[in-house]
C-alpha cells in the first residue's frame, strides 16, 4: 500500500491525515488498512499503530516514537527506567491505551493547551518546500505559544488535541479556521519558553532523573533555596513570578498559590511530582533557570 513519508517533525497524527486525504481514505478505512480488524479511528496525538507505520514507511519504530511523537515531551515527567519499559509498551502494542495520561499534560479546560495549534510561515514555507502544509509537533506542545523557527505568535484552531481523527477532525493547517491570540508576556520571554520546550525533546535528557537533577544544579548555583524549613517569602518564587508574569502562568494553568517555600517550582525542586501538567511545569522552571544564569 502506498504511504506518505513524514515530513520533518510531522505529528504522526499529521501524517495520518495525509494518509488519508492522499488515499481517499476517511480514518476509519485508513486504520482498518493499516492495521487489520481494526474498527477504530487514530489519534491525532497518542502514538498509535507505530509499528504499521514503521512498516509502511520503512522507518524504524524507535525513530517515529521520538522524532514524529509527544513521547519525548511526556517523558521528562517519568524516571528513565519508567521511561524505557512505556517506550517498550508503546512499540509492541498496536491499540491505543491511556499510560500516557494525556490528560494531564494536555488539560482540556485549559484554552492555551488545548487546541491544534499552527505557524502561517510554517504553512507557507510548508506548501512552497513539500505542496501541501502539516501539523507540526513542536506547535502542539504545552508553553509552546510562538514559533520557535519564526518567532511569530501561533494561531490557534477549534480542534481539540485531544479529539480523534473523526472524519470532522481529518483536516490539515489550509483547512482549519484560526484565531489569533495576544499572550501577556514578552516576545523574548515566549520564544525562550518555546525554544526550552524544543530542547527538551532530546532524548537522552528526556527524563525526570536528568531533568529535576539539572534544575537542582543550576538552582544551587544560582544561589536559590528550595528547602522546605523557610516558611517566609521565598526568593525563588518571587523571580520566578516576576520573570513569566502572573497573567501567563494563569493563562498556562500553573499560577503560582503563595511565594513561600510550599510554591509549586519550589517545591519541584524537592522533588515533589505534582498530577497535573509536570513537563511544562519542569520546563518553565528550566527556562526561568537558564534566563537567570544569562543575566549573571
Ligand atoms: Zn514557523
Amino acid at each position: 500500500m502506498y504511504f506518505p513519508q513524514p515530513y520533518p517533525d510531522e505529528l504522526l497524527g499529521s501524517l495520518f491525515i495525509r494518509a488519508c486525504h492522499h488515499l481517499g481514505l476517511t480514518p476509519r478505512m485508513l486504520i482498518a488498512a493499516l492495521s487489520e480488524g481494526s474498527d477504530s479511528v487514530p489519534s491525532f496525538i497518542y502514538p498509535g499503530l507505530i509499528a504499521a507505520v514503521a512498516r509502511h514507511t520503512g522507518m524504524s519504530a524507535h525513530e517515529l516514537l521520538w522524532e514524529h511523537t509527544v513521547f519525548p515531551h511526556i517523558s521528562i515527567a517519568l524516571d528513565s527506567a519508567r521511561r524505557d519499559v512505556l517506550e517498550a509498551q508503546i512499540l509492541d502494542s498496536n491499540a491505543p491505551g491511556s499510560s500516557l495520561r494525556l490528560q494531564s499534560t494536555f488539560p482540556p479546560h485549559i484554552e492555551a493547551l488545548t487546541f491544534r495549534r499552527s505557524c502561517e510561515v510554517c504553512q507557507r514555507h510548508d506548501r512552497a518546500t513539500w505542496g501541501e502544509d502539516y501539523w507540526h509537533r513542536i506547535h502542539a506542545l504545552p508553553g509552546v505559544l510562538v514559533c520557535p523557527i519564526h518567532g511569530s505568535p501561533l494561531s490557534i484552531s477549534h480542534v481539540p488535541l485531544l479529539a480523534q481523527i473523526t472524519k470532522e477532525h481529518n483536516r490539515l493547517p489550509h483547512e482549519v479556521d484560526f484565531d489569533r491570540r495576544r499572550w501577556p508576556a514578552s516576545e523574548p520571554t515566549l520564544r525562550d519558553l518555546a525554544s526550552e520546550v524544543k530542547a527538551a525533546l532530546r532524548c537522552e535528557t528526556s527524563a525526570w532523573d536528568y531533568c529535576l537533577r539539572s534544575c537542582q544544579n543550576a538552582a544551587t548555583s544560582r544561589g536559590y533555596e528550595y528547602g522546605a524549613r523557610a516558611k517566609s517569602v521565598n526568593r525563588l518564587a518571587i523571580e520566578f513570578e516576576h520573570y513569566f508574569g502572573s497573567r501567563l502562568l494563569e493563562e498556562l494553568g500553573l499560577p503560582l498559590l503563595t511565594r513561600s517555600s510550599d510554591a509549586w517550582p519550589v517545591e519541584l525542586l524537592r522533588g515533589r511530582r505534582p498530577a497535573m501538567q509536570l513537563p511544562l511545569r519542569l520546563i518553565l522552571l528550566r527556562s526561568f533557570l537558564l534566563a537567570s544564569a544569562a543575566q549573571l
